[in-house]
């Protein structure tokens, strides 16, 4: 053998003895076969074997089973992100003539994706109000082939009747997805309740380190993970075994972060309900959230985003005091180590329940920083809100 080749041959080393408690980043496009036989009948091996890189390696499939034990389910589909997650669903599920049902509070990339790539291919959407419950049943005709939920919605908080939904949904044979990123399958598990898909942003909590983009999407039908395999590699859509490893590592703290997120959460919304510069809370936990109930019966659990809703108050005064916060930073894609505000414009979205408040709302997503430091931090965008408007002239 030359040098040439040596440097392309690999030698084996002896793995014998060698355990260890992380998962080994599998790179791989090409997938050798050990014989000509095995080649030929690579089809065969199905999307449980390995055939090609973009289809999984070992690390994308640790991942893959970690998150469908988690949610009871049969098989999980990794995509690249959240978004994702949810076109693919929509875009396997969905033929041109059909119709799907988004709620009026969902992620709002989902709307414009509805509206702009899906509605001129000839694929409809209408939009329901996310407190419908068994309503639901009256939206659903023929043509309905999905309805979509989203709880609580990311920004504004609803809490949906997810099994009074799915119940409706299978009433009429029709397939059911829960966007479920807030809640995470600790919290809440779709799957339990019925749901066909359930889809996880695991960029926010499972990542956890606003480092990386990935999505999931489970399911309890075997046949469904073939139809979202089938759309992925028609599309050639796969993951970085990276980016699964360092979901891996991730998904480690998950439960631990969330406790700790969770605990805060409840505790601050509750402390921001009583500061005359918030007009209302909306933190599934509250009862000032609608949906509140339902998040008593089927979570009883927070993660740690909620949104608030302040009196109205001078863009002027909102933007200096969001920028004079210390420890908050100012950002959307929650879900990491460092606690998050992003100003929100619900209205804008809203096509089927009005927004009803007029003053400013805001997101906030709690981290790992100490609890003093960051109410003392909240505190200070409270006293700079209300202050009164003649002393702001002053
Ligand atoms: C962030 C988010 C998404 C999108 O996730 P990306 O990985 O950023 O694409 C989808 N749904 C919800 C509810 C989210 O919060």
């Amino acid at each position: 053998m030359h040098d040439a080749t040596r440097t392309v041959h690999h030698p084996s080393v002896n793995e014998e003895g060698y355990a260890s408690l992380t998962v080994p980043t599998h790179r791989a496009s090409t997938i050798v076969y050990p014989d000509a036989a095995s080649f030929f009948a690579r089809k065969h091996r199905g999307f449980d074997g390995y055939t090609y890189g973009l289809h999984g390696t070992p690390t994308t499939r640790t991942l893959e089973a970690q998150l469908t034990a988690l949610h009871g389910g049969v098989r999980t589909v990794l995509v690249p992100s959240g978004q994702a997650a949810v076109t693919i669903v929509l875009l396997s599920v969905l033929l041109p003539g059909d119709k799907v049902l988004i709620p009026d509070q969902v992620y709002q990339p989902v709307r414009s994706f509805c509206e702009d790539y899906l509605k001129p291919r000839g694929i409809d959407y209408g939009v329901y109000d996310p407190l419908i419950g068994a309503g639901i049943a009256e939206l659903i005709d023929e043509q309905v082939k999905l309805v979509w939920v989203e709880s609580p919605g990311s920004n504004t908080m609803e809490v949906q009747d997810v099994p009074a939904i799915v119940r409706a949904a299978k009433a009429k044979g029709v397939l059911v997805g829960c966007d479920n990123t807030w809640a995470t399958p600790l919290i809440f598990k779709p799957l339990a309740h019925g749901a066909d898909f359930a889809c996880e942003a695991l960029t926010k909590y499972v990542g956890g380190h606003s480092d990386l983009l990935l999505g999931s999407i489970t399911v309890a039908d075997l046949s469904l993970r073939e139809t979202l395999k089938e759309t992925l590699r028609g599309f050639g859509v796969g993951v970085s075994p990276d980016e699964c490893q360092l979901a891996l590592r991730g998904i480690e703290t998950l439960a631990l972060r969330l406790a700790h997120m969770g605990k805060v959460s409840e505790d601050f919304a509750r402390r921001l309900a009583r500061s005359p510069a918030v007009e209302t809370v909306l933190h599934p936990a509250l009862p000032s959230c609608p949906g509140h109930e339902f998040w008593q019966r089927d979570m009883g659990r927070s993660s740690g985003v909620f949104s608030i809703v302040l009196k109205p108050v001078p863009h002027a005064v909102l933007e200096a005091a969001l920028s004079a916060l210390r420890v908050f930073a100012i950002g959307a894609s929650w879900g990491g180590t460092r606690s998050l505000i992003a100003p929100l414009a619900p209205e804008g979205d809203r096509t089927v329940v009005p927004w009803p408040h007029r003053g400013p709302a805001l997101r906030i997503s709690i981290g790992l920083e100490d609890q003093d430091d960051l109410w003392n931090d909240l505190d200070a965008l409270l006293v700079a809100l209300e202050q009164p408007a003649a002393a702001r002239v002053a």
